[in-house]
């Protein structure tokens, strides 16, 4: 049987389990490719933490020593970061090895110039496992809707994000306790600043919808809104109204360009998405002859995400023992985005105001003052001498047009600066805007 090295880099969470599946499973794998996979060396920062190898892998510092080595033509970067990452696969490219990376952050930032020097090469960069964890959406966009034009891309792309919501809503408890609680159950970093922020989730949608719609989308043209302001009041009051809070990306294409947003909004409880609950990741993705289409599954953690490693490899060899030459592609344009402001849906306002006559016809004068159609409005205070909270739920507006009420609003006398507002979602084929 033919055999292929591969150098793996990282032996931490991800690193760990795929270096465990590879011995695993070593014979499942090479009864189903033909092929069977030796791993020569590991890269890490520290070769003295004690750790399990199989015979015939050596431990060494850093990754030099592996990238460097003309028998090993496929490299695994599982180490993480921007600098050192960057550096090693630059070094792989341009030593036309293929490699599989984990890594979202490095290429949101470098992915134009890492798929571009891929090509130059005439090799792959293979990164299933950097979105959604263990779930194939990278190979569901690539291959299996081959023959579609996909017209959107929603989903829930953080786990972290989406357990601290599912136990506010269900447990009732603040987004502190829920976040404590993520971080003892291992689904939460101790700086948890990149999920709860929404940049996480950016970067995953941003590549798939790259991937998607064949341009390169620029993190910065991402608008993103993490789920820190979301209260228990927010969450009490759309349980009461039919919703369920969900930090949703989405990408999809607004008169030719493409419109990518993460934000918290209210999901409809008949929608596909407002049922992934806990650490789960789902994606929608809604295509011309297909139609929409939903995967769900575990977005983080070793095993899945060493799932989907094991998939990149596998296709890889299968590459390498057919002698394919992957041809040089387009490196991908950077996108036109489609302005944010003029993305439309329905609206949830949630003001705090002062306990006064007054408060009511204020805001509605404001939204009738900028067009904006109301639904309803609610008012609940618990004390006549504390502020109380103001819910309006409204028609379909503009963005810009929404901003402008809001600011208006909030700069009002009685109405405190820590009111907000959050979009609500529409079926999979509208979402806001
Ligand atoms: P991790 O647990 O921190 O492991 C990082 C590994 O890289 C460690 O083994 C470390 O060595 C090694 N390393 C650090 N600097 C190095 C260097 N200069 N040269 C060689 N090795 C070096 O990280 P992880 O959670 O496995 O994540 C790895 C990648 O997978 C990241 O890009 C992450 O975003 C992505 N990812 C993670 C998950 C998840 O659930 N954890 C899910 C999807 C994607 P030492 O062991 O000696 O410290």
């Amino acid at each position: 049987m033919e055999r292929v090295k591969i150098g793996l880099v990282g032996l931490g969470t991800v690193g760990a389990s795929f270096y465990e599946l590879l011995t695993k499973n070593a014979q499942e794998f090479a009864r189903r490719l033909g092929v069977a996979v030796d791993i020569p060396y590991v890269g890490v920062r520290d070769p003295s933490k004690p750790r399990h190898l199989r015979e015939g892998t050596c431990l060494v510092a850093g990754w030099k020593k592996i990238v460097e080595d003309p028998s090993v033509p496929i490299i695994v970067e599982l180490v993480g970061g921007i600098d050192e990452a960057l550096a090693l696969i630059r070094e792989a490219l341009s030593r036309r090895k293929h490699v599989i990376t984990a890594n979202k952050a490095l290429l949101s930032a470098h992915g134009q110039e890492l798929f571009g020097l891929a090509s130059a090469n005439g090799v792959e960069l293979k990164f299933e496992a950097a979105v959604c964890g263990g779930i194939p959406i990278v190979k569901v966009l690539r291959e299996s809707l081959m023959g579609n034009r996909v017209t959107s891309i929603m989903g829930i792309v953080n786990g972290t994000t989406n357990y601290i919501l599912t136990r506010m809503s269900e447990d009732k408890l603040t987004f502190a306790q829920a976040l404590a609680q993520a971080q003892e159950k291992g689904f939460a970093e101790a700086d948890p600043t990149l999920d709860v922020g929404g940049g996480d989730a950016a970067q995953k949608i941003g590549l798939l919808a790259s991937l998607a719609f064949g341009r390169w989308i620029d993190p910065r043209d991402i608008l993103t809104e993490g789920i820190a302001s979301v209260t228990e009041k927010d969450i009490e009051f759309c349980g009461a109204s039919g919703f369920v809070f969900k930090l949703i990306a989405q990408a999809r294409l607004m008169d030719g360009r493409p419109l990518v947003t993460v934000f918290p909004c209210l999901v409809p409880l008949d929608h596909p998405l407002a049922g992934v609950r806990n650490e789960f990741n789902a994606v929608l993705i809604d295509s011309d002859y297909l139609g929409p289409s939903v995967y769900e599954g575990r977005g983080a953690g070793g095993n899945p995400t060493a799932s989907s490693l094991a998939s990149d490899l596998g296709d890889l060899l299968k590459s390498i023992l057919s002698r394919h030459v992957a041809r040089p592609r387009a490196a991908l344009e950077r996108a036109e985005a489609f302005p944010a402001e003029r993305m439309r849906s329905r609206y949830y306002f949630h003001f705090v105001t002062a306990n006064r006559p007054g408060i009511w016809a204020l805001v509605t004068g404001i939204c009738a003052e900028d067009g904006i159609n109301i639904e309803s409005v609610h008012q609940k205070w618990e004390d006549k001498s504390k502020p109380s909270d103001l819910y309006v739920l409204v028609d379909e507006a503009d963005e810009a047009q929404v901003r402008r009420a809001f600011g208006k609003i909030v700069s009002s006398d009685g109405i405190f600066p820590d009111s907000r507002y959050y979009r609500v979602l529409s079926g999979p084929e509208g979402g806001p805007g």
